[in-house]
């Protein structure tokens, strides 16, 4: 996400950020020692191999793609029209033993929270997952654009990634890691972290 939206919960409840660290490394014999991606539903091959490239370089670790599973419809808010982020989070926590596991998915995704995020990831563990649905430029009544989508889902891939490594939400609005409350500050930033980001991975 870039969401602060993630941070929210992790920041106004640190008492209890156990909840989101669950399911952790430790609940394996063996992890992994590799990133997976996990197209959730019909995700274009295209980026999927692009971002898994671009990852493997980013955090020095093999991502490899996986097969694509279904929208779990266990997640889906009919109020809302939305997809509960965590819900998908925790099922892909179990199911996968890799260091790091990114879900990709087209829906629309939220918190209680916030009206919307463009992703959320277990900080300081091992799963993320993000949203291509307002990355795309569709969504706001423009022209598709497939590589301006590829840049985007990246950066927000790494931001959430990145709170995985145990990185925070970032005041430079050039850093990846800083907060994105819309499409605009997704587009702003670069897809690195700054000097100060890359000090706090863990
Ligand atoms: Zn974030
Ligand atoms: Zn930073």
């Amino acid at each position: 996400m870039s969401a602060l939206a993630e941070m929210i919960p992790f920041l106004s409840s640190r008492k209890n950020r156990h909840v989101y660290v669950a399911n952790s490394v430790s609940s394996y014999n063996s992890v992994i020692n590799a990133g997976l991606i996990v197209p959730i539903g019909d995700i274009d091959s295209a980026l999927l191999i692009y971002i898994a490239e671009k990852l493997s370089v980013k955090f020095n670790l093999l991502f490899s793609l996986t097969r694509q599973i279904a929208v779990p419809t266990q997640a889906y808010n009919k109020y809302r029209n939305q997809f509960l982020s965590v819900s998908i989070l925790n099922s892909m926590n179990k199911k996968y033993n890799y260091a790091k596991v990114l879900g990709i998915i087209n829906e629309d995704i939220y918190i209680s929270e916030l009206d919307f995020i463009f992703g959320e990831s277990h900080i300081r563990g091992r799963s993320a997952l993000i949203s291509l649905k307002r990355l795309k430029e569709e969504y706001y009544g423009k022209v598709p654009n497939t590589e301006l989508l590829k840049e985007r889902a990246l950066k927000e891939a790494i931001h959430e990634l990145g709170h995985t490594f145990g990185i925070h939400h970032c005041m430079n609005y050039n850093c990846v890691m800083f907060f994105s409350k819309s499409i605009s500050d997704t587009d702003n930033k670069k897809v690195d972290f700054c000097e100060n980001c890359l000090q706090q991975i863990s």
